[in-house]
């Protein structure tokens, strides 16, 4: 069996040029013009590819979007100061900082000083504590894409069961929210997990975001699942994710690829979160 490979680039794209476009149109219509500012402090090779991307998407969905640029050395006050700003300034209705950042400043600090209704990353604790309560919020973009590329397979999850590896704040623990909230039965597992084979041996779904290349393979998943892979690593040139593709392939229903799977639905998310950061920002 060779799975279906669910095309994160693919989905991205639709949605970010009928959806997404059309939902700008309806705004510029209102003199309501969607921008973000991307804070990148530094010159990481890496953080300057994502803020490209960034960059591109932004235009396919047709809204503004700028990158505030520091140099490494530039102080936590002056980030601080300048996230103030972008929250007093009506024209921009989202605000990302590219992490990580450099650590002489504080994530959290920098994290907590973006106003909660342009936080389009969903990272700031009022965020997290609504979509924790099930309340309308911004989303956190790579569950929000992971949900997106679950819904374009079809999948009702009501009654499934999910099997998320890893629980960081920014994937695992919310996208595990997520699925709960569609009726999905979750199990959570993480570094001090005993016998991780029998948590995904019933698995309908499995999500893993370890940060291990290759970290689980096609012998521990079980035959017709759905597997999404988070993870991104760089391998001597050629970039793989927490799943082993080939071997895991020949036993899913469908799969993610890297790249082109979680990436560019992560990204879309963000540009989605913008447009409804100023549709309810105005
Ligand atoms: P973190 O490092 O924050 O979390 C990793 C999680 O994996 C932790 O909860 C850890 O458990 C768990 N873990 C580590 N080792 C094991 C193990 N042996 N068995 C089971 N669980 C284990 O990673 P992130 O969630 O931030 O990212 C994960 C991957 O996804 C990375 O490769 C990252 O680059 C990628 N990523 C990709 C994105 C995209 O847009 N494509 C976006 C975000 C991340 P414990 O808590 O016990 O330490």
């Amino acid at each position: 069996m060779s799975a279906k490979v669910i095309s994160g680039r693919e989905v991205a794209e639709t949605i970010l040029t009928t959806d997404l476009k059309n939902k700008v149109l309806e705004l510029n219509k209102k003199n309501i013009k969607p921008k973000l500012i991307v804070m990148l402090v530094g010159d990481m090779k890496a953080s300057a590819s994502y803020v490209a991307q960034k960059e591109k998407f932004a235009v396919k969905a047709g809204i503004e979007s700028n990158v505030m640029r520091f140099e490494a050395n530039v102080t936590e006050k002056e980030i601080l100061s300048q996230i103030d700003n972008i929250n007093n300034d009506k024209s921009i209705h989202g605000v990302i900082v590219q992490l990580p950042l450099p650590d002489h400043i504080s994530v959290t600090k920098v994290l907590n000083r973006i106003d909660p209704s342009k936080d389009v990353d969903g990272f700031t604790p009022t965020n997290v504590g609504k979509l924790f309560l099930g309340e309308e919020t911004l989303v956190s973009c790579t569950p929000k894409g992971i949900m997106q590329m679950l819904a374009s397979t079809g999948t009702d999850l009501s009654g499934k069961n999910v099997t998320v590896v890893g629980r960081s704040n920014i994937v695992g623990k919310p996208v595990a929210i997520l699925c709960l909230q569609q009726n999905a039965t979750v199990t959570m597992c993480h570094s001090r997990t005993k016998d991780l084979n029998s948590k995904l041996a019933d698995a309908d779904v499995i999500i893993v975001a370890v940060g291990i290349p290759k970290f689980i393979n096609g012998d521990q998943i079980p035959k017709g699942s759905i597997v999404i892979d988070v993870g991104i690593h760089n391998i001597d040139g050629k970039l793989c994710g927490d799943v082993d593709f080939d071997s895991a392939s020949q036993k899913a229903s469908a799969i993610t690829p890297v790249p082109g799977g979680v990436g560019p639905m992560t990204v879309c998310a963000l540009i989605e979160n913008t447009i409804i950061a100023a549709e309810r920002i105005g």
